[in-house]
């Protein structure tokens, strides 16, 4: 009897220097393909072609679709603090909270958490055209948050939440209305409850 098949076996490809979201640090990696082989008698003996690849860390030893390659931090923060800072602008003006004192708290708070410089001018600019678009802010926060996982999802309203509170509690209409953000962005009602009565200062 001749025993054939196939059988994947793993092939180092290539190697370098990623930035690892595990580690969150350089490290370097090994490009790992999974080919196919023809064997017989379970000796791979003819690629029949790729069944797979990924990025091993070799720090952590995790195992990454290729695509980690092209991931840049630098450039999802920034994507990152545009966004927040858009929707903290919307949010200011729909609660009619945008003051010269939370709109500092918009440029110091996301420019923290985001570790990235927010510009001033950038957020008059977010400022006047919320003013003159009025766009609809449920249709806005969905959208802009779809990518975002649900972590994504509480730091914006964490960070919602502490812009108010620079200047004084949240109010029970700008509670209500995170709520209902937060359930706009598919967040359960409970949790956001939690977050927005959570005592901020112990959790850091
Ligand atoms: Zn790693």
């Amino acid at each position: 009897m001749i025993i054939y098949g196939t059988r994947g076996k793993n092939v180092h490809v290539d190697s370098g220097e990623f930035t690892c979201p595990r580690c969150a640090d350089e490290q370097s990696y090994k490009h790992i393909e999974v080919k196919n082989y023809f064997t017989l008698y379970f000796i791979p003996l003819i690629p029949m072609g790729k069944a797979g690849e990924y990025i091993e860390c070799e720090g952590c030893g995790g195992t990454f679709a290729p695509e980690i390659l092209t991931y840049d931090p630098e450039a999802e923060r920034e994507e990152m603090a545009t966004t927040f800072r858009r929707l903290s602008v919307l949010f200011l003006l729909d609660v009619n909270r945008c003051t010269s004192p939370t709109l500092k708290a918009v440029q110091e708070i996301i420019g923290d958490t985001m570790n990235f410089d927010v510009e001033r001018e950038d957020i008059a600019k977010d400022v006047k055209q919320a003013q003159s678009a009025s766009p609809d802010i449920k249709k806005f926060f969905k959208t802009q948050t779809s990518g975002y996982a649900d972590d994504g999802k509480f730091l914006l309203i964490i960070t919602l939440r502490r812009i108010l509170e620079t200047e004084c509690p949240l109010e029970e209409n700008e509670r209500s209305r995170l709520l209902e953000l937060g359930k706009i962005m598919g967040l359960r009602a409970k949790t956001v409850k939690e977050v927005l009565e959570a005592d901020l200062d112990e959790a850091e």
